[in-house]
């Protein structure tokens, strides 16, 4: 097949609409859908496709002739090269209005099914430095920009810290500043990666499996306690040891600085021992007066003040009088459990991670909760009858599964035991809407909204309220 057939150039095209991942839509000439990486909806764009799919194309505007009044100049200065943050050239009202129009779509489209009156989705205040985690890379082979590459400069020093390029495992994008997670947090980073530089403390190379320095992770709590935990290769006590008195010296706010020595091929450190150096294993996180701990392991929502008004959202529709059995499925660390614990006769956590239930009840205890249970597993297998008639028939459910969404065992499982009311929040549209295709045999649809937990990227949550019709 020649060239000229694979591959297309179609003029003159608006860009219509988002799609899935963060891509935008257009419609070729031939009626068939273009998907674009570089585009935003309003656009008017020359488009290159690269090979055709069955049923639709994909492709890059090489060209723009008119730009779309929904953008904005991204603040950020490596934006496009960065795999994070990709709807930056977006306006916030436009980001907000294609998550909506997204989660509805799946709805319709996905779920079939009748849905009520949607309400507007709920926005952040703060759309830049929201996150109070980050996990940075090292690397001794740092991502050159096309530009330095042209500069012809020669480049000795390649040691980087930041973040992956999307799809390269090995190259790290160096990063002076990231809109992501307030200060300290770049500062602590340019610190540490240009005290290794000046005295000589090596990067990781996971290629050759070479050099000291391999991740780092800053947390810093809404209550302005500030956790470092530095992964490293290898044991090498003197320059470990001159780093974090020197990270210390310069930062004494951090209230927990922690390392890892990680000599696996990869940087996961869950299955790692994490080392105390200085403070505290954890900081604490609040909400409403209930605190949570978090040490180096632990999950939390990566947005606090965002997760706040996701639990309330989630509290309402669970519309809880006091005297419910509640069931808390996909549970993490029982946050949500302990949130409307007050509001309910008791709470039932189900999750799989052991860490995870540790810390809950941990934390319901510190709280002084004693309406809540949790239990580890896999849903599919600890969700079950006997499961039910040990630990009481549950009035209302939450359930807060992973991208995946349920398992169908543990739909068919709600349906069987059809407690009155269903809370089900999603970081997936999709996955929910398939759930709910199954549901809808015995629920209605009393309330969906959307909550914008990651603005400038397209991920999107989903809270709906479900009732035995
Ligand atoms: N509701 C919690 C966490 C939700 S994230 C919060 O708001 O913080 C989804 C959770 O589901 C994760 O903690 C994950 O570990 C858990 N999970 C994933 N697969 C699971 C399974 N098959 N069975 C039980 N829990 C699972």
């Amino acid at each position: 097949m020649s060239r000229k057939k694979k591959f297309h150039l179609f003029e003159n095209i608006e860009v219509i609409d988002a799609a899935a991942k963060g891509k935008t839509v257009a419609k070729a000439p031939d009626g068939k859908v273009i998907f674009l990486s570089n585009a935003v909806p309003g656009d008017i764009v020359d488009i290159q496709t690269g090979r055709k799919r069955k049923s639709y194309y994909e492709g890059k505007a090489v060209k723009f002739h008119k730009l779309s009044d929904k953008r904005t100049e991204p603040v950020c200065d490596y934006f496009g090269v960065c795999g994070g943050c990709k709807w930056q050239n977006m306006k916030y009202e436009a980001q907000l209005a294609f998550k909506q129009n997204e989660v509805t779509n799946n709805l319709i489209r996905i779920g079939h099914v009748e849905l009520p009156e949607v309400t507007p989705i709920l926005g952040c205040k703060e759309t830049y430095f929201y996150r109070n985690k980050m996990e940075f890379s090292f690397s001794a082979s740092r991502w050159l920009t096309e530009e330095e590459i042209k500069s012809g400069n020669d480049f000795n020093n390649k040691n980087a810290c930041g973040f992956h390029i999307p799809r390269m495992w090995d190259k790290i994008l160096d990063i002076d500043k990231c809109h992501l997670q307030e200060d300290p947090s770049n500062a602590i980073r340019n610190y540490i990666k240009e005290f290794a530089i000046a005295n000589t403390i090596s990067f990781y190379n996971p290629r050759t499996q070479e050099g000291l320095l391999r991740t780092l992770m800053i947390r810093i709590s809404s209550t302005k306690e500030i956790m470092v935990v530095l992964q490293m290769f290898s044991d090498e006590k003197d320059n470990r040891e001159l780093l974090l008195q020197n990270v210390l010296k310069k930062f004494p706010e951090i209230t927990s600085l922690q390392y890892v020595i990680n000599n696996k091929g990869n940087d996961t450190i869950y299955d790692q021992k994490v080392v105390l150096y200085h403070g505290r294993d954890h900081i604490f996180e609040e909400m409403e007066g209930l605190k949570f701990k978090i040490n180096a392991k632990s999950f939390y929502q990566t947005n606090s003040a965002q997760a706040y008004e996701l639990y309330k959202i989630t509290r309402n529709f669970a519309n809880l009088t006091g005297n419910e059995v509640v069931y808390d499925l996909y549970t993490g660390t029982g946050t949500i459990a302990q949130f409307v614990a007050k509001n309910a006769k008791k709470v039932v956590g189900v999750e799989s991670v052991p860490e995870a239930i540790a810390d809950a009840k941990e934390n319901a205890k510190n709280n002084n909760i004693d309406n809540t249970s949790f239990f580890v597993g896999d849903m599919a297998k600890v969700f079950t009858d006997e499961f039910i008639s040990k630990n009481g028939m549950p009035e209302v459910i939450i359930t807060d599964p992973p991208r995946d969404g349920m398992h169908k065992k543990v739909v068919e499982q709600i349906l069987k035991i059809a407690p009155k009311r269903v809370v089900y929040v999603s970081c997936n549209a999709a996955t929910q809407a398939r759930d709910l295709s199954i549901l809808d045999e015995k629920y209605k649809i009393i309330k969906t909204q959307a909550v914008d937990m990651f603005p400038q990227t397209f991920h999107v949550e989903n809270v709906v309220l479900l009732e035995l019709r």
